[in-house]
């Protein structure tokens, strides 16, 4: 029964917050929405704890494929941070800032990146490249998501202050226009770098804002040192380079961890 607690855990924190949206916001679409995400990621972890290679992938296709061509294209709500951004100064806690807060603000205090790994439709795209482990160590160019994260707020920042009309559809293409950008980014830099997720580690703002609550994650990955033989095959398949045999919150990489659980299917000694 073990293997169960999880995904019934998962399912019953979304379910939760589908119901209360639901009720507080006097919309059904709110219970639709979350019930579907959490019964897609509850879905994949079932399916990983039964052993299946592809469970993460589901889990990718079906909520990345859903927000990106339901909630984007069809229902257009801009997902990314301009559309955060946009939200948050209209002062409208819907859609964008809903699912900011649910998935990248405080969702990660519970499931930390999980987001990343299970959720994101650019990563979806970006996983099927040939570089699952990074090839050379990691460089210092985190520092331009932080740019990226800047840029994105003067951007819809300066469409309030100069007053320009018809912003639901301006955000609509930007929403358009940054998905095209970050595909084309991700998959260049990850032929450059020869790392699938290089756009993840040194491009994408959204990592900025999911990093500090994801540092005090419940759910995380550790190590039982009495069964550790330190072999390293753990770091060697880790696509985001977290230092996982520390168990410190302050481990190296610690913020950047996807709960991919590559680490734990490839440890030798079932130490994680
Ligand atoms: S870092 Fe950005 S692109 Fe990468 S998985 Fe997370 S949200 Fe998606
Ligand atoms: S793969 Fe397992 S045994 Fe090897 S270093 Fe990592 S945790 Fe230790
Ligand atoms: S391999 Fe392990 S430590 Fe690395 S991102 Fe995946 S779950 Fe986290």
């Amino acid at each position: 029964m073990k293997k169960y607690i999880l995904p019934a855990a998962l399912l019953a924190v979304f379910e939760a917050v589908a119901v209360t949206l639901w009720l507080t916001k006097d919309n059904l679409f709110y219970l639709f929405n979350f019930s579907y995400i959490g019964a897609s990621l509850a879905l994949g972890v079932l399916l990983f704890t039964r052993g299946y290679r592809h469970a993460r992938r589901v889990a990718q296709l079906l909520v990345g494929g859903y927000m990106l061509v339901y909630l984007g294209l069809i229902c257009r709500e801009n997902m990314q941070t301009e559309g955060f951004w946009y939200y948050l100064f209209t002062g409208v806690f819907e859609a964008a800032t809903i699912h900011y807060a649910v998935a990248k603000l405080f969702g990660p205090l519970l499931f930390g990146r999980g987001w990343c790994g299970y959720a994101c439709w650019t990563a979806a795209v970006l996983d099927f490249l040939p570089y699952k482990q990074p090839k050379r160590p990691r460089r210092k160019l985190g520092f331009i998501r932080y740019i990226v994260l800047a840029l994105s707020l003067v951007f819809v920042a300066s469409l309030f202050l100069a007053h320009v009309g018809n912003m639901e559809r301006i955000m609509f293409f930007a929403f358009i226009v940054g998905n095209v950008l970050y595909y084309a980014v991700g998959i260049a830099l990850a032929f450059w770098f020869k790392d699938n997720r290089a756009f993840c580690k040194y491009v994408c703002p959204v990592a900025v804002l999911m990093k500090p609550a994801s540092r005090f994650s419940l759910l995380r990955i550790r190590c039982d040192k009495e069964k550790c033989v330190s072999c390293g095959k753990c770091k060697s398949v880790c696509p985001m380079d977290v230092d996982v045999t520390d168990n410190s919150r302050s481990r190296a990489n610690g913020t950047e961890c996807i709960l991919c659980l590559e680490c734990v299917k490839n440890c030798p000694k079932k130490a994680l």
